[in-house]
């Protein structure tokens, strides 16, 4: 029996073109060429793909913000149906997606809306700071920091120090690479304002005792080097109480000051998510089953993000990255062909392929295989494993031309 004899029709329906929805598109794409009858739907608020592992360079003015926006019809087979809308809530019982659009009904429902920022409701944060989840985020951050180095110039001394000062809030992956990234480019961009090369200040302010939390001691050990070198200035063991005018206010009373304030310190699902009626875990993530289908729901798949997966050896919920969104992706391409074909579907198995962070423009940190490295070799992988994941589209893309 498969999701057409089974008396479900309608198409598949993929909710959201990230790393997980447009892999799990790309792979079944194939299928549509021996199945005329199925149907293959991708919603998105966007008609482009974001490459958001790229963020942070934007977000320091060495990318230009259309470069990480990949246009989804140079990707899409023409038997896709894409459809740019935003989506608003769902109706279980009905298998519809509630769309800008109109309702879209499915057979299957593969659930791939990512994460936005977590402000953990902490006072004025969401007001005062900006966010980097999106290209247009990333263009406001080099924009803000860009319009206080401009303000800094014809400032007096003391609020010049003030003004040329990038915090980063959280000392995660995301916060390490954007710091990086700015300590590197701001001297010079100082100079073009007409500042001392040596006026900006980028500081990271970190909740926990270290940076990186969850990595060996010698990647953060390299990482923190890094960041010396570049002038970074690190706080950890740093909670953020709230966010005023002035800057960011400690729990020990302290007063963190800077002209731009970027909050990288975590993320939680989207919230039409939490008033679905779908059962969610910790940080609002949709509880799964090890085919990652949600609990109870045997007609929806959940990837990336949104999924809460537990890893059986860690005990731990698996992060929010991009690797295990396209794992995952994979796992429910698969388990639809299955349900296609009327075979078995597989279990979920995460295949840790290592973590990379770049720390700067020219270094970076690595834990793969065991191995740490730090150095420009790290950063030279960081780069390959980007421009590796634009091929994967590309070649996905062309996986069954006929289909095209
Ligand atoms: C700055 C930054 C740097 C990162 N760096 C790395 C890294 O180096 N390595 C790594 O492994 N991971 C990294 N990550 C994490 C990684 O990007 C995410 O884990 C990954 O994007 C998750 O994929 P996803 O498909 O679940 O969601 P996303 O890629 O976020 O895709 C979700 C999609 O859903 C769409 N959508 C959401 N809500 C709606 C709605 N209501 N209506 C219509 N469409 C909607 C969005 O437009 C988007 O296209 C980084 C994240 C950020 C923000």
């Amino acid at each position: 029996m498969n999701v057409f004899t089974a008396g479900t029709s309608g198409p598949i329906v993929v909710a959201g073109a990230g790393y997980a929805g447009l892999h799990v598109t790309l792979r079944l794409t194939a299928k549509l060429r021996n199945n005329p009858m199925m149907e293959l739907t991708l919603v998105d608020r966007h008609d482009y793909h974001q490459a958001l592992t790229e963020l942070p360079r934007v977000a320091g003015g060495t990318r230009a913000a259309d470069a990480v926006r990949i246009p989804l019809q140079d990707l899409l087979a023409k038997r896709v149906r894409f459809v740019q809308a935003e989506i608003s809530g769902f109706d279980l019982a009905g298998r519809r997606v509630h769309t800008g659009a109109g309702p879209i009904g499915w057979s299957r429902l593969v659930l791939a809306l990512g994460s936005r920022p977590n402000d953990f409701a902490i006072p004025g944060l969401a007001q005062r700071s900006l966010s980097l989840y999106s290209a247009s985020d990333a263009e406001r951050v080099w924009a803000a920091v860009n319009r206080a180095l401009d303000d800094a110039a014809a400032a007096d001394p003391e609020r010049q120090q003030r003004l040329a000062t990038v915090v980063v809030g959280g000392g995660g992956a995301t916060g390490v690479e954007l710091a990086g990234e700015l300590a590197e480019m701001l001297p010079e961009e100082a100079s073009r304002h007409g500042l001392a090369p040596d006026r900006p200040a980028v500081w990271l302010v970190e909740a926990g005792p270290t940076i990186l939390a969850g990595s060996s001691s010698q990647l953060i050990d390299k990482a923190s080097r890094i960041l010396s070198d570049l002038g970074v200035q690190v706080r950890t063991n740093a909670v953020i109480a709230a966010a005023t005018e002035e800057g960011f206010r400690l729990k020990d009373g302290q007063l963190v000051e800077g002209g731009v304030f970027v909050w990288a310190g975590g993320v939680k699902a989207p919230e039409l998510v939490a008033d679905s009626g779908l059962p969610t875990g910790h940080n609002g993530r949709v509880k799964v089953d090890r085919y990652l289908r949600v609990l109870d729901h045997p007609d929806i798949y959940v990837a990336g993000d949104l999924a809460s997966v537990v890893d059986p050896r860690s005990g731990h919920v698996l992060p929010p990255l991009a690797q295990v969104a396209l794992e995952e992706g994979e796992t429910v391409a698969r388990n639809l062909d299955a349900e296609l074909d009327g075979r078995q579907l597989e279990a979920f198995t995460f295949h840790d392929k290592g973590f990379v962070v770049s720390v700067g423009t020219r270094r970076g940190v690595a834990d793969i295989a065991g191995i740490t490295s730090g150095g420009q070799l790290a950063h030279l992988l960081k780069d390959a494993i980007e421009w590796e994941y634009r091929q994967s589209v590309r070649y996905l893309r062309g996986w069954d031309p006929v289909a095209r």
